[in-house]
């Protein structure tokens, strides 16, 4: 049977205003300003209902932790055509509060996450204050609850969420962060999440600061390479290039198809 072709769609959600030296370890001699945008992404399928990946922050957290929320993650994901009662599959990439901050939304859904990074947002090291920041408990107790309700699906390194969706664990960023590979009509696309924040921390090799090992994250972003044909076939988890390159979603606002190739070639972006 030949690999399906799914529609991705990339939906923006929030924004917070930041220079350069922000977003990398070391940071950046250019006192640019460098923003990072909010995402959330939908894995749009032929006869099965969509999946979705993360879950984004909702208002208080954004209030709490002076980011922009756009609009709220369901509004987000109703622009873009995804009926959330719907959903059956959330793929949770990892824990930090600005990926699993609504597993309230989706009431039918069970929730795809690594072995490594339910222990890790469990365990010893968020009794580390620099660790844990960003990380909320409210999520984590939420995915425990869900957990009892037998609503969760572990997985432990590379599997198979659905024909053509593919989980792989790549640590650095938290001790358990997957990335989604998925079948489309270009090929795979990776979403890297926070594997990559922005595109500039894969072609610069530079970690962005909350990292928890920085030979892992460096390895994952060589991984991401090896997963992808190309850098557009990289979609980094908090890149405003995003928004700006892959073609928009007609009456849409902030949805963007990283499916279909971008309208310039990334590294001629950057
Ligand atoms: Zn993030």
């Amino acid at each position: 049977m030949s690999d399906p072709h799914h529609r991705i769609l990339a939906i923006r959600y929030g924004h917070h205003a930041r220079k350069a030296a922000a977003n990398f370890i070391g940071g950046d001699d250019h006192a640019t300003d460098m923003p990072l945008d909010y995402y959330i992404w939908a894995i749009v399928r032929e006869d099965a209902p969509p999946i979705v990946v993360d879950t984004g922050f909702d208002a208080a957290t954004a209030a709490r932790r002076g980011r922009s929320l756009l609009r709220p993650v369901d509004q987000g994901l109703a622009a873009a055509g995804i009926d959330i009662a719907a959903v059956e599959d959330v793929i949770v990439t990892h824990m930090h509060f600005d990926h699993a901050g609504s597993l309230g939304l989706f009431p039918r859904a069970r929730f795809h996450i690594q072995d490594a990074e339910m222990a890790f947002c469990t365990g010893r090291a968020m009794t580390e204050r620099m660790i844990r920041a960003p990380f909320d408990a409210e999520p984590i107790a939420e995915m425990v609850r869900l957990l009892f309700g037998d609503r969760v699906v572990f997985h432990a390194g590379t599997s198979m969420v659905a024909p053509g969706v593919m989980v792989h664990h790549l640590g650095g960023h938290t001790a358990g962060l997957q990335v989604v590979e998925v079948a489309t009509a270009r090929g795979p696309v990776v979403l890297a999440s926070d594997a990559a924040h922005l595109y500039a921390n894969i072609t610069r090799a530079v970690p962005f600061p909350i990292v928890i090992d920085v030979p892992a994250y460096l390895a994952s972003l060589k991984r991401l390479l090896e997963l992808a044909p190309n850098l557009d076939h990289v979609i980094p988890g908090h890149d405003p290039l995003v928004l700006q390159q892959f073609p928009p979603v007609t009456n849409a606002a902030d949805v963007v198809r990283v499916d279909l190739p971008p309208a310039r070639s990334i590294k001629e972006c950057l």
